[in-house]
């Protein structure tokens, strides 16, 4: 097993020409394909959605594209982490077979006129705060659709509404493709795993495990009978604000199959935050199945 790992190559590939010949090679060879997208400075949360993916017979590719559609003009597009040697490392230890990482121009060879636009779903929680977010996600993950023809395409439940609008914008749009959702994964304090916590300063990176205590105490509270999601919103804000210097963009309670937002808390209901900490907009999320009202 270990001489096996040693002798097994991922691949590395940056034009789409090349890499839509593998993929039809390893179609011929009877592989499925799986579909793991990410913007890179890879860490468990990723990873873990490479393990949802293995299984005998697929061909796992994973695209690694900090894409500039989806950042708006004050984001952190070209602050944004990046380190595609210690990426292909890591991918390759995983279990990637194909690591897919394009330039701009090789992904945007042309000003952009055709994009995928999503109604209602993409106008709420981080729609909100990041106009043409979405727009642009969608637009990207529609052409990663195209290029790699995946059969089954995994996201994580870290972001929430991406994956729910991805989920639809497969359905309406007909990709042939499965879209697979995969649980949160947490650094050991509960902070949930993201690229971005390498900007926080050690303040604020002890601070913000708030946002998973609150989100914690919040379904603690739904198991005990709460109700009102007014109430919940308004708990989880409260702490947020005692215990840390955290901002907040949003608090919200939502129902997690459509988005609409919901008075009493009853079936599947998603209770998103999104916090900035000094320069640093974190998002966290718990999805809570409420069976019957007590
Ligand atoms: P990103 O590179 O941030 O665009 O993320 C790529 C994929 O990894 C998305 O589907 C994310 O939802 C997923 N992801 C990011 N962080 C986590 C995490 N902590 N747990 C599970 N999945 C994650």
């Amino acid at each position: 097993m270990q001489v096996e790992r040693m002798l097994w190559r991922m691949q590395k590939v940056t034009q789409i020409r090349e890499l839509r010949q593998i993929i039809r090679a390893q179609r011929r060879l009877g592989k499925s394909i799986a579909l793991v997208p990410t913007m890179g400075y890879l860490h468990r949360g990723h990873l873990s959605l490479v393990e949802h993916a293995k299984g005998d017979g697929v061909f796992i590719v994973m695209s690694l594209f900090v894409n500039p559609l989806q950042f708006g003009v004050k984001e952190d597009f070209s602050k944004y982490p990046r380190d595609l040697e210690r990426d292909a490392e890591m991918a390759e230890k995983a279990g990637v077979d194909l690591l897919f990482h394009p330039d701009v121009a090789e992904m945007y060879p042309q000003p952009v006129l055709s994009y995928i636009d999503i109604d209602e779903l993409a106008g709420v929680l981080c729609g909100t705060s990041r106009p043409g977010h979405f727009r642009g996600v969608c637009t990207v993950v529609g052409k990663l659709f195209n290029i790699v023809q995946a059969d089954k395409v995994y996201f994580g439940q870290k972001d929430y509404q991406q994956y729910l609008i991805i989920k639809r914008m497969a359905e309406d749009l007909n990709f042939a493709v499965e879209v697979i959702a995969a649980p949160i994964i947490r650094e050991d304090d509960g902070l949930a795993m993201s690229s971005r916590n390498v900007y926080l300063s050690p303040v604020h990176r002890k601070e913000a495990v708030v946002l998973n205590r609150s989100l914690e105490k919040a379904e603690l509270d739904i198991g005990n009978g709460q109700r009102n999601a007014r109430m919940i919103g308004k708990m989880i804000k409260e702490q947020i604000t005692q215990e840390s210097s955290g901002q907040i963009d949003y608090v919200e309670v939502r129902n997690a199959e459509d988005l609409t937002e919901l008075e009493e808390i009853k079936g599947k209901v998603l209770i998103a935050l999104a916090v900035r900490f000094g320069t640093t907009r974190l998002i966290d999320n718990k999805v809570v199945e409420v069976k019957e009202n007590v």
